[in-house]
């Protein structure tokens, strides 16, 4: 699932690529994939694309004083391919043809349609329902008073830090970096952090950062869709902590896996599973 590093490197690499283009068409073979239904997509048509810009995990693309404001949700991806789709393409959801003959297009891997896009007014992007339910952009960092106040609630870190209301651009992969650089478990309460544990949360914040400068140096025109990222703890139980080399751990859930180092995040407690993590904070 693209976080805020990969939709950040993907909305400037589209920003670079697109602007100034003009649209000759725009389409929508996604079922129920448009949530706005006016202005349509047909007024789109003849408009030159103006930016892309990214809020929390959603790409922005703008054309002048019409905004797509799309969610990607898990397994949706915004890329422009320089033939046009084939009718057959089932991934497809949103065409935009472009008249230098290229396409932006939002496809969907997968069999579920979770993908959405809103076609808005410019000015109406901020005042999006979604758009305002965020919490501060997570990157760049808020100021320390801002995040010490947005995490301030009885709830683990881990599932905080990646609910969108409380905090924005953050979700299962990245929470994972930002807890162990921050020696933070994830099993403790936001509302519990003292002051120094909040500032090292928000120093761990970096590594959003430094994600996008890796992306920067190593991701060149065109962002793949599946970017190789520059993980040190997710996903790699069984693997020496690369900081101290205690084995990192790893706590299954349904649909998602948290990783930590036990020496330096959980007091050396290894967390088996959701049952016995809940007895511990
Ligand atoms: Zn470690």
């Amino acid at each position: 699932m693209p976080e805020l590093p990969e939709v950040e490197i993907v909305a400037r690499r589209l920003n670079s690529s697109l602007l100034g283009a003009r649209v000759e068409s725009a389409v929508a073979p996604g079922m129920n994939v448009m949530k706005t239904f006016e202005p349509g997509l047909e007024e789109l048509v003849g408009r030159e694309v103006t930016g892309v810009r990214r809020v929390g995990k959603m790409p922005v693309v703008e054309f002048g004083e019409l905004a797509l404001l799309v969610h990607l949700m898990s397994a949706g991806r915004l890329r422009v391919f320089d033939k046009r789709a084939s009718i057959k393409d089932r991934a497809s959801r949103v065409l935009i043809r472009l008249e230098d003959g290229r396409e932006l297009r939002l496809r969907e891997f997968g069999t579920k349609q979770r993908a959405w896009a809103k076609l808005l007014p410019v000015e109406a992007v901020v005042e999006d329902e979604m758009v305002k339910s965020l919490g501060p952009e997570a990157w760049p960092p808020p100021r320390l008073e801002v995040l010490a106040a947005a995490i301030d609630v009885p709830r683990h870190l881990h599932p905080l830090l990646r609910h969108q209301k409380d905090i924005a651009g953050i979700g299962r992969s990245w929470v994972d970096e930002i807890l162990w650089e921050a020696r933070l478990s994830p099993f403790k309460k936001g509302s519990e952090l003292d002051p120094e544990e909040v500032e090292r949360l928000h120093r761990g914040l970096h590594v959003l950062g430094d994600a996008i400068d890796h992306y920067e140096e190593t991701i060149g025109a065109e962002v793949p869709d599946k970017v190789p990222m520059p993980l040190q703890v997710h996903r790699r139980e069984g693997e020496p902590c690369p900081r101290c080399g205690t084995t990192i751990e790893a706590v299954f859930f349904s649909e998602h896996q948290m990783n930590y180092c036990p020496k330096e995040q959980t007091g050396g407690r290894v967390l088996k599973d959701r049952r016995l993590s809940k007895l511990l904070k």
